[in-house]
């Protein structure tokens, strides 16, 4: 099966979620991680109607980028993987959100790239709900105060939350982790409600069609389109 078969079938699949759950038809945005793979592969889904990417690390995301941008300059791309401080100017420079803040000092260093750039940047909090994921705000403690310091960052737009369940086959688990995010999501609603919160970025190849039934905005795949990883 190629690129575009693979992306019809995915969101047939996420039409189905969808429609089980009672969710909006189209509310749930679909991302092709395209990590590992080459921009000939990111062209081909562009060819059949995808629009957004999301990749794991700076250096290859730019390279591969810098690339399918000269014939698709509209690409968009945002940033899923855990960030070194001293990448943060490269990753506001090439994508549109950053979802993997998931420390104060990484925030701050992206705020202050943004200024720099006089570019304006979303985010994403990474929130950690699995046992086993060790990426993301351990607590809502310090998710909440890297939140506050948002006030003075005036060209970091915060758009949600991100979470990466825990790998393993136990649905209840996978769920489970899925609802935390969704309840930390709406603590964090009411608590700022000039914020944005609305993106709920979680799901992936094995467990997107449980995290829309669990209130997913958006779901990040990349097997299912790309195939296995090389
Ligand atoms: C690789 C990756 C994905 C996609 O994983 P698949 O199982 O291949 O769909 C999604 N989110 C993050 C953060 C990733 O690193």
């Amino acid at each position: 099966m190629g690129v575009a078969d693979n992306l019809s079938r995915v969101r047939e699949l996420v039409a189905e979620a969808e429609r089980r759950s009672g969710r909006e038809p189209g509310s749930v945005r679909l991302m092709a991680v395209s990590k590992f793979h080459p921009a000939s592969a990111v062209i081909e889904a562009i060819r059949a109607g995808q629009t957004l990417f999301g990749e794991n690390r700076v250096q290859e995301a730019e390279d591969k980028f810098e690339e399918v941008r000269r014939t698709y300059p509209e690409a968009e791309l945002h940033m899923i993987g855990s960030l070194q401080r001293n990448k943060a100017g490269k990753a506001v420079a090439i994508s549109s959100c950053i979802q993997s803040v998931d420390r104060l000092e990484l925030l701050d260093a992206i705020s202050a790239h943004a200024q720099k750039a006089g570019k304006k940047i979303d985010v994403l909090f990474e929130f950690h709900t699995g046992e086993e994921s060790k990426s993301g705000y351990a607590d809502t403690d310090s998710l909440f105060a890297s939140i506050d310091a948002l006030e003075s960052m005036p060209l970091v737009a915060c758009r949600g939350l991100m979470t990466m369940a825990p790998f393993t086959k136990d649905e209840a688990v996978v769920r489970a982790s899925f609802a935390r995010l969704a309840s930390v999501r709406d603590q964090c609603a009411r608590r700022w409600p000039a914020l944005d919160f609305s993106t709920l970025s979680m799901g992936m190849s094995g467990d997107f069609s449980a995290a829309i039934e669990e209130g997913s905005t958006l779901v990040r795949i990349g097997t299912a389109i790309f195939g296995e990883r090389q």
